[in-house]
């Protein structure tokens, strides 16, 4: 038999835990018994105000039922905020509590995007699940109740988690990015601008506060100097001699007018769009029509193909 003093101690070591054994209601026999409440310190921010949504879309698809948006402080709700404002403590980017108290389901994110995830999480707790990005893909369970006990926490183990996305099909990248925040990530690599020169895009991507970054096998892609071809031969690899024939895609980048024009479309792109983390400027995918020039020879290791040109940098 289970002693009380055994019992005593086990409860106080449960409550020290931080977890409530009280269930919070969020909708009970068809009607909401709370509303949804974004905090002073996420009320900037489009990523949280995302959440919000998020969470409203799931929570009326489970249960038919549209929660609130909560005008006033206090009163029974699922609160959105970043946990710096709440003083919690965290050990990981992008790291979120979800904790019930009270008459209060807190969702606490050490970013925005930690708070998104938090709604996620919450959202899988009542078994929605998002293991492919076309909709039959998806579980959204049918649901006369909803509540939740308890608390979840979570820090991922990689702080940059990406996906390259080669697709040009618009609605479709639009229900990978969708997919993508739903499954944490936090950065996509694309080949090149064409994808994110679209608002529908670019919009996407903020209101999950993805980094987008450019990468792969993109020096000539990413800057156009395939739009040369015809032009100005010169700009491109010379295989026995010709210049621009054998792979008719790939530049030279030691050419001094390929490397400027490089150097330029960079700088460019970094003004047109502060917020790319990286602009890869790696050779041209595939095997053999590499340039010979003398320049390219110069910088090329032993055995190997020519890599980029670094000298492009001093350009900038
Ligand atoms: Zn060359």
């Amino acid at each position: 038999m289970m002693s009380t003093r055994l019992l005593a101690v086990l409860v106080v070591l449960h409550l020290a835990a931080g977890e409530s054994t009280m269930a919070v209601d969020i909708v009970a026999e068809g009607k909401a018994s709370c509303e949804i409440r974004i905090d002073a310190a996420g009320r900037d921010s489009s990523v949280v105000s995302f959440a919000a949504r998020e969470l409203r879309k799931y929570a009326s698809r489970m249960t038919g039922v549209a929660l609130e948006m909560a005008a006033q402080p206090g009163g029974p709700a699922i609160s959105l905020g970043l946990a710096r404002a709440a003083g919690a403590a965290f050990d990981g980017n992008d790291a979120y509590t979800v904790v019930a108290e009270g008459n209060t389901i807190e969702i606490r994110g050490e970013t925005e995007r930690g708070v998104l995830h938090g709604v996620y999480a919450l959202l899988e707790y009542w078994g929605c699940r998002w293991y492919e990005h076309e909709e039959k893909d998806q579980v959204v369970p049918e649901r006369k109740s909803l509540s939740f006990s308890g608390r979840i926490a979570s820090a991922p183990d990689f702080p940059i988690r990406s996906l390259q996305v080669v697709c040009w099909d618009l609605n479709r990248v639009g229900r990978i990015i969708d997919w993508m925040g739903k499954n944490r990530y936090n950065w996509i690599e694309m080949l090149g601008t064409d994808l994110y020169d679209r608002e529908s895009v670019r919009q996407a991507l903020r209101q999950r506060g993805i980094v987008p970054i450019i990468c792969s096998h993109t020096l000539s892609n990413v800057f156009g100097i395939k739009d040369f071809t015809e032009t100005r031969p010169q700009l491109f690899a010379e295989v026995k001699g010709v210049r621009g024939k054998v792979v008719p895609y790939r530049a030279c980048s030691t050419h001094p007018e390929a490397a400027d024009l490089v150097a330029r479309r960079v700088v460019g792109l970094v003004r047109k769009y502060p917020e790319m983390k990286v602009i890869g400027l790696t050779p041209d995918d595939g095997s053999g029509g590499w340039c010979e020039c003398e320049g390219c020879r110069r910088i090329q290791p032993e055995g190997r193909d020519p890599p980029t040109n670094t000298g492009i940098s001093s350009r900038m």
